[in-house]
This record gives structure tokens, sequence and C-alpha cells, in this order.
């Protein structure tokens, strides 16, 4: 089974429950809707459509919903088809409500005027153009084009080195996180995080408005501003994942940065339990490809290597000519990374930890250990929330994890999280009958035979029959191994 897992983001060329299901069956385990495009209603109808997909392949599936946050973007374009900007042409950003052409676009950004300065650079689309404004009126920023190239419809508005004056949560934004928390989605991302109390704010409204038992949507910091990297920390404690969002974050700090602070994002994650994604261009010539790069397939490669727990993908499978393509080229790339054990690029972190006196800690070692001991590849674990599958997870123990929950929120949750295979169970009230529930399970779905040896934990479970403990199991035999 593949560990790191593909989160597909999904679009025009990607919104019927027909092109989900193909997402699904080339490898796809999570999906991603961007708040940036698309109408409410379009949005409702890509979420129906991507649980009915799930639901028709029986698969778990995350869905992301991706808040647009603070990011300023130009506006459409005539006949929605990309514009050429040519090199030292003038280009003009206007907030007057236009339909834009090769002379000039809207943004959604009515303070742009009084933000800039002339001589000041603004890069449009992740940097791929760069303007240099020559004039500002109340309405319209002038610029000439120093490095032209197609610009497409609601691309994004950098401006290097300047402090916007607008909170990282915004009012758009609260709109579509009450949607989000209404379709009861698994995963909310927050863009242009600045500190810990942007994620705290977000948490707590996701915590007012959760309708779930278990499995409350949880919260990834996009990091992509300097200012992010420099509270990596606090904000690592303040959220329950994050994002390397190496669009804006080549944009906002520097391109050559990137793989540092990619290496350093995912390490702090994994070593503090936070799930990571690794984020944007992985494979963006099979936009029109269908095939990668050397280099794209190096990138992927080595995210892999990183340790992250999933790889996006972007515009390649939400507007591109090969979005099924690009899935299966991803998936491929990812199971001969893995072909290359973890312990030959470095040694599964947490065992090399100090002691933290934290029980799950001691839990998800003494189940490794034993796993080891006991020559089995496999672990089962026993998670209502999925909390403890996730710690198992942050562990990279290197080992195939099974999660057995009875919440199908938790099991669709976990599908994008680093080697855990979720699956969903009945619950019971004994130890004894609970060993045997997940022993069943994990035969019906094809993850063990009879005879096999393997160990079975569980966190502190309330109600339940196991609670903090690891077993060692033989299928097909009444009570744990002796
Ligand atoms: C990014 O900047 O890399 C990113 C993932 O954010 P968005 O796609 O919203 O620009």
């Amino acid at each position: 089974m593949r560990r790191a897992k593909i989160l597909a983001t999904l679009g025009p060329s990607s919104s019927t429950q027909e092109q989900i299901e193909a997402l699904i069956t080339a490898g796809a385990n999570a999906v991603r809707i961007n708040m940036s495009h698309g109408t409410s209603e379009e949005h409702t109808a890509t979420v129906k459509a991507a649980r009915a997909a799930a639901a028709n392949l029986n698969e778990p599936i995350s869905i992301l919903v991706d808040l647009s946050g603070p990011k300023i973007r130009t506006r459409s374009l005539e006949d929605k088809k990309p514009v050429l900007l040519e090199t030292d042409e003038i280009f003009t950003l206007t907030t007057r409500d236009i339909v834009g052409n090769e002379k000039e676009v809207s943004t959604t950004f009515k303070e742009l005027p009084e933000s800039v300065k002339i001589g000041g650079t603004i890069l449009l689309d992740d940097g791929s153009l760069e303007l240099r404004v020559e004039d500002i009126n109340d309405t319209d920023v002038i610029c000439r084009v120093v490095s032209g190239g197609l610009l497409y419809e609601s691309k994004g508005i950098n401006l290097p080195n300047t402090q916007l004056p607008i909170p990282s949560l915004t009012d758009k934004d609260r709109v579509d996180l009450d949607w989000a928390m209404e379709q009861d989605i698994d995963y909310v991302a927050l863009s242009f995080v600045r500190k810990a109390e942007d994620c705290r704010e977000v948490k707590e409204i996701i915590k007012q408005k959760n309708k779930r038992r278990f499995g409350r949507a949880l919260l990834v910091a996009k990091i992509e501003k300097a200012e992010a990297i420099e509270n990596l920390d606090e904000i690592i404690d303040a959220t329950d994942g994050l994002m390397v969002a190496r669009g804006d974050l080549g944009v906002e700090t520097s391109v050559e940065l990137v793989p540092v602070y990619q290496k350093r994002i995912i390490s702090s994650a994994i070593a503090n339990d936070k799930f990571v994604i690794t984020a944007t261009q992985m494979l963006q010539s099979m936009i029109d490809n269908p095939r990668p790069t050397r280099a794209e397939a190096s990138d992927v490669a080595n995210a892999v290597w990183d340790g992250t727990d999933a790889v996006m993908l972007s515009a390649e499978t939400a507007a591109g000519n090969y979005p099924v393509e690009s899935v299966r080229t991803m998936a491929k790339i990812i199971d001969c990374a893995e072909t290359l054990k973890a312990s030959q690029l470095r040694k599964p972190i947490k065992f090399s930890q100090e002691p933290t006196g934290r029980t799950s800690q001691a839990l998800c070692k003494a189940a490794a250990y034993c796993a080891k001991e006991m020559m089995t590849e496999k672990i089962a674990v026993f998670t209502e929330s999925g909390l403890m599958a996730r710690r198992l997870s942050a562990f990279r123990s290197g080992l195939q994890t099974y999660a057995l929950t009875s919440s199908i929120n938790a099991r669709n949750q976990l599908a994008m999280i680093w080697g855990v295979r979720p699956f969903h169970h009945d619950t019971s009230d004994s130890t004894e009958k609970m060993l045997k529930v997940g022993e069943k399970t994990l035969l019906e779905n094809g993850a063990v035979s009879d005879g096999e040896t393997i160990v079975m934990m569980a966190g502190r479970l309330s109600g339940l029959g196991l609670s903090s403990s690891v077993v060692v199991w033989t299928i097909g035999e009444d009570v744990p191994r002796r």
C-alpha cells in the first residue's frame, strides 16, 4: 500500500461524479475545493459529486476546503480565455468593474492603488509575470510589463515586501467557512497564515459550528508568508496540520528558499505529531502534457522522502488536460519512491527522540517495537476520533497502519494521513468482542489473512472494551497471543 497520499484539486476538468471516480481509481485519496474559484452552488455540487463518487467506489475520501484568505487576485477575462502580456508594453490593474483583456484587468483588491508605489514590483500568477508600477490614480495602477507571458483568469497578485491592510480571515472566508461546516467537510485550509492567533480563531469557529461526534474538521495552516516561517513553532502548536504552499511561499520569500523551508516545515510538523501537505507545481507540465518532466518526478519523490503526508495537485487536476494521468503518474512516482525504505534515507524520527512522558508516544513506541519483535509489518489501531491513528502515523515507523473506527467521518478524514488505511467497524463493548470485530473488518477488506500475526493497539477509548493497550494477535485465534 502507498504510504504518502494524493490530494487532487477539483475544478472544471474534474468536478463531475464520473471525473472524480476516475481520479479516485487512479489513486487520489483526498480532494480539495479551492474557494478562490467558482460559486457556492458549484462548490455544493462538487462536494455532493465527491461524496457520491467515494460511496460508489466504497473508498474513504477526505474533502478539504481551501479558504482564499487575503489573496488578491485578478478577475475575469473576455471569453474566459488567457491574454498575452507583452514585455515592455503597458498593462493596467484596475478596481473598476470590467471584463479584462490584453490591456487591462480588474482586481478583487479595492485598496490596490493606495497599497503600491511608483517603481514598485507587482507579481502575477505565482510570480511568472512581473510588472513595474509607472503611474497610479484613484482606480488604476498603470504598469510596464517587465516579464511577460500568458495571464489566465483569477490569478494571484503578490506585492513583495508590502504589508497589506487585510485580516487573515476575510469576510468572504467567514461565509465560506460557514458553508464548509454546513457541508460537513473533513479539512479546512487557511491561506496566508501569519501567526498562531489566525489559527486559533478558525479552530474556535470550527469548534462552535461542528456537527460531528468524531472526526471534527481539522485545520491546515498554509505556510506561504515570511512571517509564518518566523512564527512556525507557535503556528504548529495552534494548528492540526500544515501545508507547504510553495506557490505563494516562493513569491513572498524567494524561490531558492522554498526547498529549504519545505524540509524545515515537514520535519517540524512530523516531530510535533502534525500532518503536512506539500503543494504546488508538483507536476505542472502535465497541465498540457501527458508525461511529467524528470525534475517534476524527482520533486514528488523528494517530498515523499522528506516525509510529507500528502502531495497535492492543483491546476493539473482542476483545469488541466490530463487530470487522471496526473494522478496516475503521481501514484507511480510515490510507489517507486517508497521502494527505497524509509530507514535507508533517515532514521524513523520518533525512535531517536527524547522521552516525552506522553502516553500516546509510549503506546506507539511499544506497538512499533512489538511489531518488530514479532516480525510483522502490520499494526491495527482502534481509534474513534482518528487522533491515535494520526499519532501513530506521525511516528513514521514504516509499518502498515490500519485504522479501525466506528465513525465514518473519522474514516474519511484519515484517508489523507500518511501510511494509514482506514476502515469502518461496528462498536462493541468488551475487549474480546472488539478484537474479533477488528479482525473481521481486516479480513473482509483483505488487509490480513488467516494465521497471520499482527499488532493491535488502542489509545484511551471511552466506553469501549479496549483501552491503552498493545496486543499481539493471530488472525483466526480467539485470544491474544501469549
Ligand atoms: C500555494 O500558494 O502554493 C497554494 C497552495 O495556494 P493557492 O493554490 O491558494 O494559491
